[in-house]
């Protein structure tokens, strides 16, 4: 599960980990008041005046270089770029090309930048650890840094029962350039990242950037300080999270995704043209895998799992149907706990309710498959463009075959 900036800069804050206050707003109109709250004065070798930040909320990054993120410096820059991000979609490298709609704002006091850093703790598969990965190199596609400059990255693994330790979060601020009281600092909220990290079942805990303000009369070294923050969740494990189940908004979500979940089916949109419907996550991806071979396309990953109700199989057919790039359905069923009589059944109420128009190829196997085979011969006035398949190869062939 995602969750906006505002939501993780909240989170941090509740932490320990000091991060400039800001103001949520859904319409342009309130712009020009909460920029008066919010803006900061800068200092005199910045140009002075006042200067505060408008981002768009949305669960992609990438906003900087898109133009949804924006320094603004008067009442009139901020409701510009505030009607600018409400009425057009954010493109960026982690949307695709169509954009996401903007319907939130954050608005926060900006900063003077002395030095942009990368922080973040998730989960190293190699060495089965969670792991602190940090950057001098801050500010840009940490996917970029390692690309370029892999030297600049510094990881250090947390213990598994302790987490990260004091001297680890030290010797990473010292390696990252961190000087005098800065050190402290930065080690403060590396720790606090990783206690969050913990406790609260994140697959990613993010600061990017952490930056370094430029010295002061009141800070000789700087202020470390967050500006940027991304959370990502273990569904598995937002149960017992109260507070963060919560901050979940389904307006970022797929719809079909929505729908889908639920009724209890796994489902991922995909961008080819055969519309899936498998028991067993292993065997969906197999499925797709022998699409591919074939010459085909899936247009979804869908598992409708062990114990799918007929009400679920026919919400997971509505789901495919109305998908317009869908110009071929492929069912593929081995029923161990899987009863094939309800998926038939569920591919016939699909049938009565909206019509297979487009082919639709079905390989039925185990657990009362006569049963199955039945209901789909009663139903085969309704079921015209239907194609039995003997095994899973002969239906990956003709549902390719039959969009190609
Ligand atoms: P992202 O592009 O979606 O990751 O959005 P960020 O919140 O990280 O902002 C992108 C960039 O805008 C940052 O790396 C900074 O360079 C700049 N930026 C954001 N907030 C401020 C601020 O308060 N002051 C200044 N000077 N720059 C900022
Ligand atoms: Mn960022």
């Amino acid at each position: 599960m995602k969750i906006h900036e505002y939501q993780a800069r909240d989170i941090l804050s509740q932490a320990g980990v000091p991060v400039p206050p800001g103001v949520t707003i859904d319409n342009y109109e309130e712009a020009a008041r909460v920029f008066k709250e919010v803006a900061t004065d800068c200092r005199p070798e910045d140009g002075g005046g006042k200067l505060a930040v408008v981002k768009a909320q949305v669960h992609a990054g990438g906003r900087g270089k898109a133009g949804f993120v924006k320094l603004v410096r008067s009442p009139e820059e901020a409701t510009e770029a505030a009607r600018f991000m409400l009425s057009n979609k954010m493109v960026s490298y982690q949307t695709g090309a169509e954009g996401l709609e903007v319907t939130k704002l954050l608005m926060v006091g900006g900063v003077d930048i002395a030095k942009e850093y990368y922080l973040a703790i998730t989960t190293d598969r190699k060495t089965r650890r969670h792991v602190l990965i940090a950057s001098s190199e801050g500010g840009v596609e940490i996917e970029k840094v390692a690309e370029e400059n892999p030297g600049a990255i510094v990881r250090e693994p947390l213990h598994p029962l302790l987490g990260l330790q004091g001297f680890q979060a030290r010797k990473v601020a010292f390696e990252l350039g961190f000087k005098g009281k800065q050190v402290g600092q930065a080690a403060k909220i590396m720790m606090a990242l990783a206690r969050t990290f913990l406790d609260k079942d994140c697959t990613i805990a993010e600061i990017n950037p952490l930056i370094v303000t430029p010295a002061s009369d009141d800070h000789p070294d700087g202020q470390v300080l967050a500006i940027d923050a991304k959370f990502n969740f273990d569904d598995n494990a937002t149960f017992r999270h109260k507070d963060i189940q919560g901050m979940f908004d389904p307006a970022e979500e797929n719809p079909s995704e929505l729908r889908a979940s639920r009724m209890g089916l796994s489902y991922i949109a995909l961008d080819g043209n055969i519309g899936c419907l498998v028991n067993g996550a292993g065997l969906a991806m197999a499925t797709m895998d022998t699409i591919a071979l074939e010459g085909g396309t899936p247009a979804n990953f869908l598992d409708v799992g062990g114990s799918a109700s007929e009400e679920a199989v026919t919400e997971a057919f509505r789901i495919i149907l109305e998908d317009d790039a869908v110009k071929g359905v492929l069912v593929n069923i081995f029923g161990g706990i899987m009863d094939c009589a309800v998926i038939a059944q569920g591919i016939v109420n699909a049938a009565s309710e909206i019509g297979f128009e487009v082919p639709l190829v079905v390989r039925l196997e185990g657990t009362n498959v006569e049963a199955g085979r039945k209901i789909l011969e009663e139903g085969s006035a309704k079921l015209t463009t239907l194609q039995a398949a003997t095994d899973l190869g002969d239906a990956a062939k003709k549902v390719a075959a039959a969009v190609a």
